[in-house]
């Protein structure tokens, strides 16, 4: 099936011209839980991998054997799906919650020392005719993306992201399973296995790197939205109305009304969710620059992962066809995933790609 994101709720660049500057297309992810086969793109199924060729390792030294096992993780979410789609709020059964008592993190492979290698975790997998905002080197049309889900790489102690651009006609014979840790540091470094249905869209900057003039009209463009709600109020106090159930209706509807306020932020600039291209949001914290460390281009974010596909203040961007199976997680949070405070970009050097990429968070 495919994702449609319904048209925004104002035209962003007729009501702001000088808006197109700072356009740029993005291919929404739209991962859904599936089956992929090693041949199509997704989140956290079988790479396309040659038979041949050895999966990437962590050889940092970190302890690797403490943690929640992978296996435990899934079968917690096996559990919790099960549980909600057989009647959602009504949580597991007595025995499940006994097995899941079972699932706790701990010293599970004391076998494994600090600096033995272990597998990374494959994450994403990603081919160029799927996904038109992947721009890769020159000939290569796939990008598999692994990491090593424990948070303690580098000075901001994160997850470790490795990428692997490939040219897909060259992989002969293929991997038959990815190899994968025993244990991860946390479970939200896992992601669900999905398929794709990659639908590309038009973001704008984010607003606080457009220029002032811009950021000014905008700013008036939404307070001017206020002061139309704010003057319906005034206009239509309860003297206004003969009863006071009629006054308590207006106010209801004005309630309601401001819930579908359209903002820039929320309607206009950044898609949510998992992405290839666009912008990058910074609503946590000020802007950094992603500077490439070999020859400082600035940085665009090639990859997003984000802990929902939408969150209350982005829901005009949830999918045509996703609408009437709400609310269910396997749809608004289908991978699991949830790094930083909610977003993980990879970002990559735009003239050389296999310069080395860095991570920003959000
Ligand atoms: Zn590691
Ligand atoms: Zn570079």
């Amino acid at each position: 099936m495919t994702r449609t994101t319904p048209p925004r709720p104002v035209d962003a660049e007729a009501q702001f011209p000088g808006l197109s500057d700072y356009r740029r297309t993005s291919t929404r992810l739209h991962p859904r839980p599936g089956s992929p086969k090693a041949d199509d793109s997704s989140v956290a199924g079988p790479l396309l991998w040659p038979a041949d060729e050895p999966w990437p390792v962590c050889t940092a030294v970190h302890p690797k054997g403490s943690g929640n096992r992978l296996s435990d993780v899934r079968l917690q979410r096996r559990i919790l799906d099960g549980a909600w789609h057989r009647h959602p709020g009504a949580g597991p059964t007595d025995a499940e919650r006994a097995v899941l008592d079972t699932l706790q993190p701990g010293p599970h492979a004391p076998q494994i020392a600090d600096a033995d290698p272990i597998p990374l975790l494959a994450a994403a997998q990603l081919f160029a005719r799927d996904v038109p905002d992947l721009t890769g080197p020159d000939g290569c049309d796939l990008l598999q993306v692994l990491w090593c889900p424990f948070e303690v790489h580098g000075p901001d102690r994160t997850i470790e992201v490795v990428l692997k651009w490939r040219r897909s006609q060259d992989v002969g014979e293929v991997l038959d399973l990815n190899p994968e840790p025993v244990v991860v540091g946390r479970a939200e470094c896992v992601p669900n296995t999905c398929v794709l249905h990659p639908e590309q869209v038009v973001e704008h900057e984010y607003e606080g790197l457009l220029d002032e003039g811009l950021q000014e009209a905008i700013e008036m463009w939404e307070a001017g939205d206020d002061e139309e709600d704010d003057d319906a109020f005034d206009s239509s106090g309860p003297s206004g109305f003969d009863t006071y159930e009629e006054y308590e209706a207006a106010m209801a509807a004005a309630r309601a009304d401001e819930d579908d306020e359209v903002t820039y932020r929320g309607d206009l600039s950044i898609a949510p969710g998992w992405k290839v291209g666009g912008f990058a949001s910074w609503h946590l914290t000020d802007p950094a620059h992603i500077d490439c460390g070999v020859c400082g281009a600035p940085m665009p974010p090639l990859l997003t992962v984000a802990v929902s596909e939408w969150d209350g203040a982005s829901e005009s961007w949830i999918p045509l066809e996703d609408r009437d199976s709400l609310p269910d997680s396997r749809i608004s949070d289908p991978t699991g995933v949830y790094l930083g405070r909610g977003l993980m970009r990879v970002h990559t050097c735009p003239t050389t790609p296999v310069h080395p990429h860095r991570l920003s968070f959000q």
